[in-house]
């Protein structure tokens, strides 16, 4: 049995529709991704199979429970880490974990949750005196007082540098190796290649793609990415010539140029003697696979940071 099924899921906001008919399971034992750009309708998914909104239309089964009309069997059984979890300013962090340990049934020891996200240094510290990232695992204590099944985190990271984003990340897997399901969204791409066994890219409320990460670039793209800058901008013929080396449909618009290349040896050759002949300077020339970005934006045409 699946740990989530979503089966036609829509939210209207008055006449906003914020989710629009997403189905996807959700295995356990695995960390799951929603990824998206903002106003995607990422926290609106989350919050409803939270119990903490209810669908407009649809079918929702957490853990094996409906989470319209069992909402306390759902909740018994998940953890939930919210966008902007408030924090009690002059609560240290032992209190506020000790807290919120009092509104669940069989709440786990205090220290063994310190312990568990590397917070026992911190333990009477204020709330408002921690870094970014110590309050993003305080949030996450929180969400692990009850010891659930299921884990939700909302956009976990956003805002953090990037040693505390990479601490955090080995606090989910951690979460991944004790059996826990995950469920994250994210609007990091990077994120979402890291950490998800699986993932659904969403977009204006409809799931766009599906599948582990690197299913979906195979899917999409059978070519490496070739990549450069122009130093100078191209005239109307040059940038006809190098689209057509390139392998592309019109011209070239620098300064920033990306094509999907399969032949990299034999492109690459072929440009460093054109731009030799055409008196064209190539720098930051780079060769990558594809990544979920660039599936991002030839699923929609945009990138995710527009
Ligand atoms: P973000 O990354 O910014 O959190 P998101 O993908 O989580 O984005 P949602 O917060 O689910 O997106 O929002 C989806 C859409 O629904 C947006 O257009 C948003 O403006 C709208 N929306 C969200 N909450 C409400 C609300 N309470 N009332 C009206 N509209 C809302």
């Amino acid at each position: 049995m699946p740990a989530i099924e979503v089966s036609g899921l829509v939210k209207d906001y008055g006449t906003v529709r914020a989710v629009d008919g997403v189905s996807f399971a959700v295995e356990e034992g695995e960390i799951f991704g929603l990824l998206g750009p903002n106003g995607a309708g990422k926290t609106t998914t989350m919050e409803i199979l939270e119990g903490l909104r209810r669908p407009t239309a649809g079918r929702i089964q957490v853990a094996g429970f409906d989470v319209v009309r069992q909402p306390n069997e759902v909740k018994r059984r998940i953890g939930v880490q919210l966008q902007a979890t408030a924090l009690f300013d002059l609560l240290t962090v032992r209190e506020t974990i000790a807290l919120y340990a009092q509104f669940v049934p069989n709440p786990r020891p205090v220290d063994e949750v310190l312990k568990e996200l590397a917070l026992e240094e911190k333990a009477s510290t204020y709330a408002k005196d921690l870094s970014g990232g110590q309050k993003q695992r305080l949030s996450i204590a929180i969400a692990l007082v009850n010891d659930p099944q299921i884990v939700f985190l909302d956009e976990p990271t956003t805002g953090l540098d990037p040693q505390a984003r990479r601490n955090l990340w080995d606090t989910i897997r951690a979460l991944k190796r004790q059996g826990k399901t995950v469920v994250l969204s994210t609007h990091y791409m990077d994120e979402a290649q890291e950490l998800c066994d699986r993932l659904i890219v969403i977009d204006h409320g409809r799931v766009i793609a599906e599948g582990s990460p690197k299913e979906l670039i195979r899917r999409h793209f059978e070519a490496s990415i070739v990549q450069f800058r122009l130093d100078e901008p191209l005239d109307a013929q040059r940038a006809a010539e190098l689209g057509a080396l390139l392998g592309q449909d019109g011209p070239v618009s620098g300064p920033e140029v990306s094509a999907q290349v399969e032949d990299v040896p034999g492109v690459l050759a072929r440009l460093f003697t054109w731009a030799a002949a055409a008196g064209v300077t190539v720098s930051e020339l780079a060769v990558r696979t594809a990544s979920l970005e660039d599936l991002f934006l030839k699923l929609t045409g945009r990138s995710l940071r527009e």
